[in-house]
């Protein structure tokens, strides 16, 4: 079946409440829905790089995803595609995921499968979540991991802050504490001790993304996990963390690391050296929360991710269905299992 009509939708979803981390406010996300047709049988992907994470900017991710569908088009689909797709789109990681995910959609679809089964035979299928706390929060049934953006108020206002959830929440939820890159090494030494008592998952890109020598000082002298985040790009940035002992947990973007493929290799790196890994969201849409859950249960990772977020918008069309005691579901519809509706 030959690829037959390529479209690139832009989007714009706005957020209820602004998203504030501590080095910017967001209040809205904004990207591309791609819809590549074979034959009548459509595939959705989604294509949304975000300023502070993304390599890329969302020009060039455009401009990218219009020449790649000029090159494609009339195209089999088959897995020689997405060789091809990565190929082309080695340098637009965004864009690299949303074609993949379309081509695999189509795929899967073709196989009467659902995709993380036709990714992997052995798939899981469900994913602990975790939930990201925000105004009017309510901890859902079964989640076991809440996390917390902080950084961005002063060191003693968010220890206040991290008690005062503790003590709102049942003693054996777990956080997770996001910095976003805020501090330096004296800070977050002093955090560190100031935490020990608290019941920390971990804490996530303490400082800067490139002071990773100065983030292994701090993890040699904590026991709390450090979690990278912003410093992990790519499979490269990947390897350099782990050589210098500045990590124990990868928080991986797939929409930064370019999707499926290099997202299994650094899951793959990781498990060789006894990181963690956890898969999140950059606060994609529903098409892009989908195929997060797919690749997460293909690759079946264990940790509770981080791609409940559909309710953090005010019109996002629909959540991510089979969601259940702090658990999410692939189901049995064939594909991705949702289509985009245009407005
Ligand atoms: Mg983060």
């Amino acid at each position: 079946m030959k690829l037959n009509d390529i479209k690139v939708i832009p989007y714009k979803i706005f957020f209820k409440t602004p998203l504030q981390t501590s080095q910017r406010i967001y209040k809205y996300r904004s990207g591309f829905i791609v819809k590549l047709s074979a034959n009548g049988i459509n595939g959705f992907g989604e294509a949304a790089p975000l300023t502070g994470f993304s390599t890329e900017s969302e020009k060039e991710c455009l401009s990218a995803l219009i020449s790649v569908a000029k090159t494609i088009k009339g195209i089999d689909v088959d897995a020689k595609l997405l060789d091809i797709i990565r190929d082309l789109l080695k340098e637009i990681p965004s864009a690299c995921f949303a074609m993949e995910t379309a081509i695999l959609d189509i795929l899967s679809k073709m196989n009467k499968t659902v995709m993380a089964f036709y990714i992997n035979k052995s798939t899981c299928s469900f994913v602990k979540v975790n939930m990201l706390y925000h105004k009017g929060f309510e901890l859902q049934s079964g989640v076991e991991v809440v996390k917390l953006k902080i950084g961005s108020n002063t060191l003693l206002e968010d220890i206040d802050f991290v008690k005062n959830i503790t003590m709102s929440l049942r003693p054996t939820v777990k956080l997770r504490l996001d910095v976003n890159g805020a501090w330096n090494l004296n800070t977050a030494l002093e955090a560190c001790d100031l935490l020990s008592s608290y019941n920390i998952d971990y804490l996530e890109q303490p400082l800067s993304r490139d002071k990773i020598h100065q983030i292994s000082e701090l993890r040699k002298n904590t026991t709390i996990p450090i979690a990278a985040d912003e410093s992990l790009t790519d499979i490269i940035s990947a390897q350099n963390l782990i050589d210098a002992g500045a990590t124990d947990v990868f928080v991986i973007k797939p929409m930064v690391s370019g999707g499926f493929k290099n997202t299994k290799e650094i899951i793959e790196l990781a498990a060789d050296h006894g990181i963690r890994s956890v898969i999140t969201s950059m606060m994609e849409s529903y098409i892009g929360r989908m195929a997060l859950l797919h690749l997460s249960c293909a690759y079946q990772i264990t940790e509770a991710c981080g791609f409940m977020t559909g309710s953090l918008f005010d019109d996002d069309q629909q959540n991510i269905p089979f969601q259940e005691n702090g658990r999410m579901y692939i189901g049995e519809i064939p594909g991705l299992g949702i289509e985009y509706r245009e407005a």
